[in-house]
């Protein structure tokens, strides 16, 4: 159920009108629902109860401090890609034995700390990764656990910007050379092979990727005869940003990780972000100006590029949402925009939306995540606030920046 509703015309976050948490914030401000957060947590779980996962919350999507303890709480690990992600989940108190660390680029310093830290698992993405690792750990006279990242070749049939499983993609490595490298591995003395890792991509809609990905998996952890601690599936589970996309069914995907947990006798990671916060918070913007254009209207938004990106990376579409309807309709179109000088400035837009006047607010819908964590201060803009809705508390957890500090920098 989302937590996100209109109740006597006006938008409701946890039954709470948006309109009444303005005046804890200036806008734009991202606003998440706990509660949301929390159910589509228990509904993940619920997806794959059978195979008991760890699920590893990818802090790309999402890496507010309030939100990594809130998943720390309710036993969640972390998938990270840097140093920074590291220290901060550390820091949101997730423990090292549930921490896996992915990423095509980590740097020698990246690799020192988690290999101190003792992380869960290195899942690296070349051979020569490999060897720096073992390199590292022989100094520092350790034996290492890595995951090696298969790219199987398999259309995730998603954006193509965000397509990361297919064989022209930079991520992972390939089966020729996996079965290179895990018969290498005895050279390497202070590695252990623990995990063969997989990320076909993100914002997936149908199952049948990623059953075909797990195919591929069999065979080869079968070919070689490995005897892993974990297979880590990855993230990519998609979310229906809009009406025509169905939200993903996986059931037959749930059944199929079950049977392939037992064959193997491994325990399943999981590394889902979209899934958990992406339908979990909100853009709330100001319309500062109503500028007529040729045949529509631009509503300029006091949200940019800066705040929100997706749309200006991706072509990705948000619908946005005004805090108090009314039934009144525009007889023209009206496109939303952002302040910042870039023609991709811009978010979506609609034929006939309802009228508005300079000053209402908007919701941008479904930003929880890849929202705030791929926000900039570009055009020298402070980063947005962030509040969350926790038990009917308003609750800021990111302050707006500071533009002072910001223009001392
Ligand atoms: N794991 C890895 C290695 C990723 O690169 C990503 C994001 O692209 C994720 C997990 C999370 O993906 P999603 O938010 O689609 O679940």
């Amino acid at each position: 159920m989302s937590q996100f509703n209109y109740k006597n015309h006006r938008l409701t976050i946890e039954n709470i009108p948006v309109i009444k948490v303005i005046k804890k914030s200036e806008t734009p401000f991202y606003l998440y629902s706990k509660k949301q957060i929390l159910e589509n947590l228990k509904n993940f779980r619920k997806t794959f109860f059978q195979s008991k996962p760890l699920v590893c919350f990818s802090v790309k999507s999402n890496s507010n401090l309030s939100i990594l303890k809130v998943l720390k709480e309710q036993q969640c690990g972390a998938d990270v890609v840097s140093a920074g992600e590291l220290l901060k989940v550390l820091k949101a108190g997730i423990k090292p034995n549930k921490i896996v660390f992915s990423g095509v680029g980590k740097s020698e310093t990246e690799l020192i700390l988690a290999i101190k830290k003792n992380i869960l698992l290195i899942n690296v993405e070349s051979e020569n990764e490999a060897k720096l690792i073992n390199k590292i750990s022989k100094k520092m006279k350790k034996k290492t656990s890595i995951g090696v990242r298969l790219n199987p070749d398999i259309d995730a049939k998603t954006h193509r910007k965000i397509s990361t499983g297919k064989a022209q993609d930079k991520f992972g490595v390939s089966i020729n050379d996996l079965i290179h490298l895990s018969k290498n591995l005895n050279k390497y003395k202070n590695l252990k092979l623990d995990a063969i890792s997989v990320h076909i991509g993100s914002q997936i809609l149908s199952e049948n990727p990623f059953r075909k990905t797990l195919k591929v998996l069999g065979k080869i952890i079968q070919s070689l005869n490995l005897h892993l601690k974990f297979v880590d599936l990855g993230g990519g589970f998609g979310i229906s940003y809009e009406k025509k996309e169905k939200k993903i069914n996986l059931k037959n995907y749930a059944k199929a990780v079950n049977k392939f947990k037992k064959k193997f006798n491994c325990n399943i990671i999981f590394e889902p972000g979209r899934a958990i916060l992406g339908n979990a918070g909100i853009l709330v913007s100001k319309i500062q100006y109503l500028k007529k254009g040729k045949n529509k209207i631009f509503a300029i938004l006091d949200a940019g590029m800066n705040d929100f990106m997706r749309p200006a990376l991706y072509n990705a579409s948000h619908n946005i949402f005004p805090l108090v309807k009314n039934s009144n309709r525009n007889k023209y179109s009206v496109e939303f925009v952002g302040p910042i000088c870039e023609t991709t400035c811009k978010f979506i837009k609609y034929k006939n939306y309802q009228k508005l006047l300079e000053n209402d607010y908007v919701a941008i819908m479904n930003v929880g995540a890849y929202g705030s964590t791929l926000s900039s201060n570009y055009n020298i803009k402070p980063l947005a606030a962030e509040i969350i809705i926790d038990k009917k508390k308003i609750k800021i957890i990111r302050k707006k920046q500071s533009l002072l500090k910001l223009v001392n920098i």
